[in-house]
């Protein structure tokens, strides 16, 4: 391809991001999984054995020719990325499992039921919250300058939340 991959690009890369989450392990931690699948523009994946919330959100730097806004101070996260494996590339993200609503979790449960709740952890409990690590943007490989707590993890395909 001609000239720089970004100038091909609606900045895919920049739409999103994604975190790392525990692995849910009981009916009450997959119940938490499924009241995050019920916003719009949230979708989980699973890479690697590992569990991602993404968040479908544009950052608020993007410019409307899809460069970005605060190039020369942009956040570490996004000096790190690379062309060599971004989400440009897309396909085949790899992932074992993408769910992009409460449905789609149902289905995954009738095929693997987890286990019940663990009564004394959820007595009590209010809401869910995230319990989420360090933010993740695309995945690992191909990526030797990134440090290991700032993978990259890949991204939803754009269109696929309508
Ligand atoms: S790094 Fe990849 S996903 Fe991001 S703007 Fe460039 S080509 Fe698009
Ligand atoms: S700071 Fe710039 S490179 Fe980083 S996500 Fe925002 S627009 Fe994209």
């Amino acid at each position: 391809m001609p000239g720089i991959l970004c100038e091909h690009c609606t900045a895919i890369c920049c739409r999103y991001i994604a975190l790392p989450i525990d692995t849910p392990q009981d009916r009450g931690d997959f119940d938490d999984v499924r009241w995050y699948l019920m916003h719009e523009g949230v979708s989980i994946f699973v890479e690697d054995g590992e569990w991602y919330i993404s968040f479908n959100a544009t950052c608020r730097h993007l410019q409307p020719d899809q460069r970005c806004g605060v190039y020369e101070t942009r956040p570490r996260i996004c000096r790190q990325y690379s062309t060599s494996e971004c989400d440009y590339h897309s396909g085949d993200y790899g992932w074992e499992q993408h769910f992009t609503c409460p449905e789609h979790l149902d289905e995954y449960l009738r095929a693997h039921p987890p286990r019940t709740a663990r009564r004394s952890r959820r007595a009590g409990r209010g809401r869910p919250r995230l319990k989420v690590r360090a933010p993740r943007r695309a995945r690992s490989s191909g990526f030797s300058t990134a440090p290991a707590d700032i993978r990259r993890v890949p991204l939803p395909v754009l269109g696929a939340w309508s």
